[in-house]
């Protein structure tokens, strides 16, 4: 009796922990007629989450009926979140009153469902797999070369849906509810998949204040997580208006609208900005000396490994926003200054950022930033120059905690030649014991490399740019 006892308070304790497990709306979508070891459990409560499957209303999905095809517009249309208004269609066999009304003329609309040559669409005819595979495939933009086999072979190298033992897709078979809830949730939940894996490419920036991420492709899906604006997103694909996007370890599904493109992506969709996009800007951050040139030495701490270092952070630190970030040089080379001049030219450089760092009698200690004024107009950029210097130097001598030697005109070829807002950073004195041992950290070169990015955002939110989120 101890045993039976003991087992029924672990079954109760288990059945707890499940439920326990599953948000309130979540546990509301099961059906009952859907037990947890029911084959397409997972995927049927993933569409019932988003409402894309209804029951019969009373509580049931009836998962072995067959799937008509006014039941199969309707679920694809839900899913891509297409206009389900019931409304006066063009087939004479689908009234304004037929429940999929909306939804069929929406997918049509969409070429993604097609009517027959006779003028009716046969909403009661049933579906067969290899409509099933054109539907999802025309639905979720796969090519598949207009074919039954082509669909079906899109759909099999997915993980999508799975052939039968002896190699055929079945694409005259029928379909059932259950199967259409497999085959449907898979092209919407990669992870639902039988190779849950999918490649992601292009990236894409947030332009809200906070954009939450969703479970699914609609906002009856639960909340993941929240990305700041500017936030740089990978791109997996698209299901209707929503698109399903990586940032770090975060993977769910965001609104297009609230997405836009990067310059060099193309136009994709989303707004590849105007001119106070920052996707339009170029930074070109130049790390001073490098190869034979090692630039100022102390303490066996060479200038060109620090510069070098504390570029290559902040080239980090910028490839997480939508700017766009060059390097004059990422190894240990040496550059005529002409060349970095000319590599920013070439580039298009909005800004130009070269980092240095000093050396003098031993004495001296602190951060300086250079920017070229003098009446010798050759960079025109004085008022931006010295904007931009002054951003980055109130950062910098804080985060070094060490002299402010301030932002100073500097007669440099770098800064002068250049034909952009252009400055040059002194990091700290390499000779200078205590500046030394800040240069020869890489706590401390993370320190001046987050300073100097603030400072760029400081000057671009100074221009008028939006640079909310990127902090
Ligand atoms: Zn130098």
């Amino acid at each position: 009796m101890k045993a039976v006892k003991l087992l029924l308070c672990l079954l109760l304790a288990m059945s707890t922990v499940l439920t326990v497990g599953l948000t309130k709306s979540e546990a509301a979508t099961t059906f009952k007629d859907i037990g947890s070891n029911h084959r397409a459990y997972k995927e049927i409560t993933y569409l019932g989450q988003g409402d894309i499957v209804t029951g019969d209303g009373k509580g049931n999905f009836v998962p072995n009926s067959i799937v008509t095809r006014g039941e199969a517009a309707a679920m694809i249309g839900r899913a891509l979140n297409l206009d389900g208004t019931k409304r006066a269609t063009t087939f004479k066999d689908v009234s304004s009153n037929n429940f999929a009304s909306g939804y069929i003329q929406s997918a049509v609309d969409k070429k993604i469902l097609s009517g027959y040559g006779d003028g009716t669409f046969r909403p009661y005819a049933h579906v067969t797999r290899g409509e099933m595979a054109v539907m999802i495939s025309k639905a979720f933009n796969y090519s598949f070369g207009n074919t039954v086999s082509g669909a079906a072979n899109a759909l099999m190298s997915r993980g999508i849906a799975q052939g039968f033992s002896n190699g055929t897709f079945g694409a005259d078979k029928t379909l059932i509810r259950a199967d259409f809830a497999v085959f449907l949730a898979r092209s919407i939940d990669y992870t639902l998949r039988t190779k849950p894996t999918i490649s992601f490419s292009g990236t894409k920036y947030v332009n809200v204040d906070s954009l939450n991420v969703r479970k699914g492709p609609s906002t009856k899906y639960g909340t993941i997580s929240a990305l700041k604006n500017n936030t740089k997103v990978e791109i997996g694909y698209k299901v209707g208006t929503w698109t399903l996007v990586k940032s770090g370890s975060i993977i769910g599904f965001v609104l297009d609208s609230y997405l836009t493109g990067n310059i060099s992506s193309g136009g994709d969709g989303g707004s590849s900005g105007g001119n106070n996009s920052l996707a339009s800007q170029v930074i070109v951050i130049d790390p001073g000396h490098g190869g034979k040139d090692s630039g100022a030495v102390g303490y066996n701490l060479t200038e060109k490994y620090v510069v070098l270092d504390t570029g290559l952070r902040l080239q980090k630190l910028l490839a997480n926003t939508p700017f766009t970030v060059k390097l004059t040089r990422s190894t240990d080379v040496f550059l005529e200054l002409s060349e970095r001049v000319t590599f920013a030219k070439q580039n298009k450089a909005n800004t130009f950022v070269s980092i240095h760092a000093n050396a003098a009698n031993g004495n001296a200690s602190g951060s300086e930033t250079y920017y070229y004024d003098t009446s010798r107009a050759v960079n025109p950029n004085t008022a931006d120059s010295k904007l931009l210097a002054e951003k980055i130097q109130t950062r910098l001598y804080k985060a070094m905690e060490h002299n402010n030697r301030g932002e100073k005109h500097g007669d440099l070829h770098v800064i002068r030649e250049n034909s952009m807002p252009a400055v040059l950073v002194e990091l700290g004195f390499i000779d200078n014991k205590s500046d030394n041992a800040k240069l020869a950290s890489p706590t401390y070169r993370q320190k001046a490399a987050t300073a100097i990015y603030q400072g760029i955002l400081d000057y671009y939110k100074a221009k008028g740019f939006n640079v909310n989120g990127l902090y």
